[in-house]
């Protein structure tokens, strides 16, 4: 746990170390100083692509996204600028829309342009998948072939653990793990008729996408972490057109202007 001084200073990254506890650019703060007062918060997980901080309201962090991009378990790596930036405006629209239409969100508010206040949880340590249509993993690890429609949609359950490579689990091993999944796949099949809905409407197949839960203080579950082109698949309409990380991890195109793109069009819709 890093703590910051009120003098603002950007604390400097140990030289030579990659993982580096600190976020990659300025933090939030900085940059909005002059614009609010803030306390300068404690940064207290250092993700790979965002930083939670600790705020005055005991119940509440912040999550700052950062201008990284990862993919394959952290194999490619880069930094892109921007990225931070349009991932956090989708995650808040979409966390808004959900909330609209009855899902429990971690999200709060927006206070600044790469920094969304949420509700302070308790992860469960699981990757909730769902799919529509086959692509990703579960092309490479089974007969089924990419852009095969999945209907009715499936959900499955990935361990959250890079250091094991977020190995598929089986509904027993998720019950073993003291994991009640029913709760988990009704929310995420119920987010799936939303978000399917609204991106039909823009012009865009959902492939599949990734969420994760946690719990409050009162043991309530909600909907966590982002939702935006870094942990979903997005297709043009009938096509394979990518509007997702796949463009990262393949080397395929720009995900901060296909992100850009998204953006856009969902002020267009919201
Ligand atoms: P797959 O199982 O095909 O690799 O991924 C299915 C969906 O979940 C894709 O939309 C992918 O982007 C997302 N996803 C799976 N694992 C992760 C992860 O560790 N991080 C992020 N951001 N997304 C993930």
């Amino acid at each position: 746990m890093i703590s910051h001084t009120t003098s603002h200073s950007n604390p400097t990254p140990p030289s030579g170390k990659k993982d580096y506890p600190y976020p990659l650019y300025a933090p939030w703060w900085k940059v909005e100083e002059g614009k609010k007062k803030f306390t300068v918060p404690i940064e207290i997980i250092q993700g790979k692509v965002k930083t939670v901080f600790s705020t005055d309201t005991p119940e509440e962090v912040l999550i700052q996204y950062e201008d990284r991009v990862t993919a394959g378990n952290g194999e490619k790596d880069a930094i892109l600028k921007g990225k931070g930036n349009v991932c956090c405006l989708i995650s808040a629209v979409l966390f808004e829309y959900l909330q609209d239409r009855g899902i429990r969100t971690h999200y709060l508010s927006l206070p600044t342009w790469r920094a969304m206040s949420c509700k302070k949880l308790s992860i469960i340590p699981v990757e909730v998948i769902c799919r529509n249509i086959a692509a990703g993993s579960i092309v490479k690890t089974t007969n089924i072939t990419q852009g095969t429609l999945i209907n009715p949609p499936i959900v499955e359950f990935f361990l959250k653990d890079d250091s094991r490579n977020d190995p598929l689990l089986t509904p027993d091993r998720v019950r073993l793990m003291g994991i009640n999944s029913q709760p988990l796949i009704d929310i995420t099949l119920d987010v799936n008729n939303h978000l399917q809905a609204l991106f039909t409407l823009m012009g865009f197949d959902l492939v599949d996408f990734k969420l994760e839960y946690g719990y409050d203080n009162h043991g309530d579950l909600f909907l966590a972490d982002e939702l935006s082109p870094d942990n979903m698949r997005l297709w043009k309409k009938g096509t394979l057109e990518k509007f997702d990380k796949d463009l990262f991890r393949n080397d395929e195109g720009d995900i901060v202007k296909a992100y850009k793109h998204i953006l856009k069009e969902l002020r267009r819709f919201i």
